[in-house]
């Protein structure tokens, strides 16, 4: 059992303590302030290629809808493509979040 200073009033304290007998402040504050960190980093990856891949949908859904107006482009099949290409992308990135985190 190792002591450790307490960050609000500096008494020596057990770091098994989950907060200071002496004036209650809750411990090992900067390992909690740590690891939320590094999973808003990743979530935050993680976010931005999600909304790549609905913007790519969204886009080609767009595309799908020119391609429709206009008769006899290839647009349709273009847009029915990046469509497919968004939704495994999103699938992709879920999965990818799913591996690294649960
Ligand atoms: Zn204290």
């Amino acid at each position: 059992m190792a002591l450790t200073n307490c960050t609000e009033c500096g008494r020596q304290i057990s770091d098994q303590a989950s907060s200071c007998p002496g004036c209650g402040a809750p411990l090992g504050e900067t390992v909690a302030a740590a690891h939320p960190t590094t999973i808003q980093a990743t979530s935050k990856r993680y976010k931005g290629q999600m909304v790549a891949a609905v913007i790519l949908m969204l886009v080609s859904f767009v595309v799908m809808l020119a391609g429709a107006g206009a008769r006899g482009s290839g647009g349709v099949i273009v847009g029915a493509l990046g469509i497919a290409a968004g939704f495994f992308w999103l699938l992709g990135a879920r999965l990818y979040a799913w591996w690294h985190h649960g």
